[in-house]
């Protein structure tokens, strides 16, 4: 029986799901970076992040990711021209998944707050807990305990092994943001320096 997650945007017109979800073979780790942290400003919703400015993030290979509905709001920016993809949804602003700037990314990272967590269940009993904080020098208020200040080399490892076994066995395609020419759903929008600029607060 596969275990599928379901996912939902915040206001419900976009619905997906992990399929046949296995912690082993995602990521799920909080990312602090002020690059995560200006993307949920971009969009109008630090209400996803942690009071210490953190992302809830999981990782999974983006042929595991599937939109049943809604997949027409799917819009896509970078913060920069070598960003990677930051993808949100047009109706509620929701954070929907970051990949590489490619067609072929090795995983697709959803804001764990999409998931659509059923009554009685929780987060952690649905993923698996998370592998640990990382870029914690951006954190709001100082690095966290327990999170790397960066990213240390047990953590890469750890992280390294989904993302080489979704590479080794093609799993970056079929993907939900791109198409079976290897186009985009939706055309990246990079912004403006200076709105990037604004975003930083520097
Ligand atoms: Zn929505
Ligand atoms: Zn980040």
């Amino acid at each position: 029986m596969p275990n599928d997650i379901p996912l939902r945007c915040k206001c419900g017109a976009v619905r997906g799901r992990f399929t046949d979800y296995r912690p082993e073979r995602a990521n799920r780790v909080t990312c602090y970076c002020d690059d995560c942290q200006a993307f949920a400003r971009w969009l109008g919703r630090t209400d996803v992040l942690d009071a210490h400015g953190g992302s809830d993030i999981v990782q999974v290979a983006p042929a595991s990711l599937v939109f049943d509905a809604g997949a027409e709001h799917l819009r896509c920016m970078q913060l920069g021209p070598k960003g990677p993809y930051r993808w949100y949804t047009a109706c509620c602003k929701q954070p929907a998944g970051n990949t590489l700037a490619r067609a072929r990314s090795p995983f697709a990272g959803v804001v764990a707050g999409m998931v659509d967590v059923p009554a009685g269940s929780s987060l952690d009993a649905l993923l698996g807990p998370s592998v640990g904080g990382v870029h914690g020098r951006f954190a709001v208020g100082g690095c966290p305990p327990g999170a790397d200040a960066k990213i240390s080399f047990g953590l890469l490892w750890r992280m390294a092994r989904p993302l080489f076994k979704n590479w080794i066995g093609g799993r970056s395609l079929p993907s939900p943001f791109v198409r079976p020419d290897e186009t985009l759903v939706s055309p990246s929008e990079v912004i403006t320096r200076e709105a990037r600029a604004a975003l930083y607060g520097r």
